[in-house]
């Protein structure tokens, strides 16, 4: 830390994203991205379709924001594109967030969550999880605080149904509720149809994972349109052009070949189900996942024991070391070649 850094920020944790390592090939289950390319329909229209890159690219973003409405079947007035939805979580953070209103979520959950509320002075709530790692919908009831639920959770994969999360919703109409739908595609329920019913809530959702797109940084939010339109105000505050021209045309392709995304979420899906019977054939406990990921352990080898033995084997997956969940790893579902990969890994080493 050099001294000129600003007293406020003496005490900040930043995000420990997950390793992209580039010393070798690795089989890599560690991040969430998806196996797939993006579509090459969607390539091939961005070809044709970007806005020169001498330009600016356009502020309100209204392609892109039009084709989402149309999507999800909302208002363009309801729908805000960042620059991952990273950046709308802390836009949302920053708007909806103060003194009176501190940042609700799950104990265990999206380790981004914490590090905006310490970036924006603003405190935190940590609701533990029940004894199986669901969430206890009980506990968010009445809270008045500003509520961050991933659905399904990270990393556990656990997914909340929207009768469930209605039941937040009604209970806090006094405060914000933002559902992060960042896996939504790989079997849960989205909320975004319950965006109409009420005025305190938010969903988002990313380009990043079932969409292939990680690497463009594409988010988006939707909600009520005054929610929207303060969460704009800070955009327009921190990062006006916060969505460049070759991301926007690639992602306007993208939306219009769903049937790519779609396929290629059935496969996660089924891939998915092969590697929690295969692992729980070689006696791991692996949570009901939702998601493109499981979080899985076993009482043979110590998690985080696993995960570096893994590792020098050319397979990269997730360990966290919160005293909770540190005999678990977090596993990306790829291919049906790489999970092979894994579990061939995984037998040699719990034979050695
Ligand atoms: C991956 C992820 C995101 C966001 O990803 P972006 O790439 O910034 O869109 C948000 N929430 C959760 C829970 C995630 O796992």
């Amino acid at each position: 830390m050099s001294r000129f850094f600003s007293e406020k920020y003496k005490n900040l944790s930043p995000y420990v994203p997950g390793e992209q390592p580039q010393d070798m090939q690795y089989v890599k289950l560690n991040t969430n991205e998806s196996p797939f390319p993006v579509s090459p329909k969607a390539l091939e229209f961005a070809k044709d379709n970007t806005r020169a890159l001498n330009l600016y690219s356009d502020p309100d973003c209204r392609k892109l924001r039009n084709a989402l409405a149309e999507t999800f079947d909302v208002g363009p007035d309801e729908v805000i594109p960042g620059n991952g939805s990273d950046e709308l979580l802390n836009y949302a953070l920053m708007a909806f967030c103060d003194d009176k209103h501190p940042a609700a979520y799950p104990e265990i959950s999206y380790g981004f969550y914490p590090v905006i509320a310490g970036l924006n002075l603003v405190k935190s709530h940590e609701i533990p999880l029940n004894d199986d790692f669901t969430i206890n919908v009980n506990d968010y009831k009445g809270l008045n605080e500003t509520i961050f639920i991933a659905n399904p959770n990270a990393p556990t994969g656990i997914a909340l149904s929207p009768a469930q999360i209605e039941e937040i919703i009604v209970s806090n109409p006094d405060s914000v509720v933002l559902i992060d739908e960042a896996y939504v595609d790989f079997g849960a329920e989205s909320c975004i149809p319950l965006v109409k019913k009420y005025k305190n809530l938010i969903v988002t959702q990313t380009f990043s994972k079932s969409r292939s797109f990680a690497g463009a940084r594409l988010g988006f939010a939707i909600g009520d349109k005054e929610l929207i339109s303060d969460m704009n105000t800070l955009r327009n505050s921190c990062n006006p052009y916060n969505i460049n021209n070759l991301t926007e045309a690639v992602a306007l392709g993208i939306l219009a070949d769903p049937e790519y995304e779609k396929a290629n979420s059935r496969i996660i899906i089924e891939n998915r189900e092969y590697l929690t019977k295969e692992l729980e054939k070689r006696g791991f406990e692996v949570l009901p996942s939702c998601a493109n990921f499981i979080f899985a352990q076993t009482a043979a080898m110590d998690g985080g024991e696993l995960y570096q033995k893994l590792k020098a084997e050319g397979v990269l997956v997730r360990h966290f070391t919160k005293e909770r969940i540190r005999n678990f790893n977090r596993i990306t579902i790829g291919t049906k070649e790489q999970l092979n990969v894994l579990l061939e890994r995984i037998d040699k080493i719990l034979k050695g």
